[in-house]
């Protein structure tokens, strides 16, 4: 059994993703190519945003969108510890200083009450700020929607317009996901995905994609991913990156949205088995009323998680665990000088989360094979 069978999904769309690259390989374009306005139009379309700029990794994306907001050293960017070290790495890459935010027990994601709070607090200098000598700037939050669910973005958006902070969604893996009637990518300003192979929509190889309604936002961030051009590539008007996505990901993608609407409905009925089967028994992730996650990870919380892993891979059955420490205690963020028992609700889901195959291809079989193990060792 495969955690995520990117073989079954080829084997539904290897024609058209053929005949996709073999375009581009007669008309040559592999840089900026014709299909990467065709697909920026296509998500754009999809997410309901004016503008989707692509671009190299869900990493660059997020570090262009904060460089087109001007994040440098000195600002403070609140965000969640239960998360992929990219989310914070890219605020510490531009010299700014991550402030991490515990998360809700039931989603998993940034509480924004403890937002609000640290936001007090960090003008109060009552919080790690790491090495750096003069006050923190609050200037932004980065909300991640953690295994396709999105986060509270009536309240973090009411939060930072009471402040002046702006946000940024870190929607790596949300693409597809949906909260209030709203598509994920486009809940808060600016929005970014990602299209790592194993996300919910995912390439052969690394991309990217940010979305905002702001036209100057749009123009500067074209701007930034290709060395800060101004009216042409050798006309440079601010420092900038190579961040654009290949021709051939972008042909790849073209294909793969073709069938991307259908994959959410699977993926939506696979995670309402495993809920059904599994609560009760397990804690699992809560989808508030009015969210639909895009589920990119089933994930489960048990105590003896070390016990289940073990009993299920001799059957065969893979399982990952995401994450298994949360930032704050990364040794890469050791000089913020958070300690332990500063944020005990991503550190004790760190402690007892894993996760279980979960992708569209997973037939009703394979689950029937993975549900009753579950159980029988609960
Ligand atoms: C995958 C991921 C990223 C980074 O995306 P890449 O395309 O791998 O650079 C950022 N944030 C989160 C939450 C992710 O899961």
């Amino acid at each position: 059994m495969e955690f995520n069978d990117l073989k079954a999904q080829l084997v539904l769309i290897s024609d058209s993703v053929n005949d996709r690259i073999n375009a581009v390989l007669a008309h040559g374009n592999y840089i900026m190519g014709p299909e990467i306005a065709e697909l920026e139009k296509k998500l754009a379309d999809y997410v309901d945003a004016k503008h989707c700029i692509t671009c190299a990794s869900g990493t660059d994306g997020l570090m262009l969108a904060l460089m087109a907001q001007g994040v440098g050293p000195g600002d403070a960017i609140f965000t969640t510890p239960f998360t992929f070290i990219a989310t914070a790495e890219i605020i510490a890459v531009l010299g700014a200083t991550p402030v991490f935010v515990d998360i809700e027990p039931a989603t998993f994601n940034i509480d924004p009450g403890k937002l609000s709070e640290a936001i007090k607090n960090l003008k109060n200098g009552k919080l790690p700020t790491g090495n750096c000598k003069q006050a923190l700037t609050p200037k932004g939050i980065i909300p991640v929607d953690i295994f396709g669910l999105p986060a509270d973005y009536d309240a973090i958006n009411a939060i930072a317009r009471e402040v002046g902070l702006f946000v940024l969604e870190d929607a790596a893996q949300s693409f597809g996901a949906t909260y209030k009637g709203k598509k994920a990518c486009g809940l808060a300003p600016i929005g970014v995905t990602s299209f790592f192979p194993a996300k919910p929509l995912g390439c052969y190889g690394d991309g990217g994609a940010i979305f905002t309604n702001c036209d100057s936002s749009a123009e500067c961030l074209r701007s930034l991913r290709v060395h800060g051009k101004g009216a042409d590539k050798y006309d440079n008007i601010r420092i900038g990156i190579n961040g654009r996505m290949d021709t051939l990901q972008a042909a790849i993608l073209l294909a793969k949205m073709e069938i991307f609407p259908d994959e959410v409905k699977k993926r939506k009925a696979i995670a309402g088995r495993y809920v059904q089967a599994l609560k009760g028994a397990f804690g699992v992730q809560e989808e508030p009323q009015g969210y639909e996650s895009v589920w990119a990870q089933f994930s489960i919380v048990a105590e003896k998680r070390d016990v289940l892993m073990a009993q299920l891979k001799e059957r065969g059955i893979p399982t990952a665990i995401y994450y298994p420490k949360p930032l704050h205690l990364q040794k890469a963020f050791e000089y913020l000088g958070y300690a332990a028992g500063d944020l005990p609700v991503s550190e004790l889901l760190s402690r007892r989360i894993f996760s279980v195959p979960m992708h569209p291809y997973l037939d009703e079989n394979a689950q029937k094979s993975i549900i009753p193990l579950l159980k029988a060792a609960f």
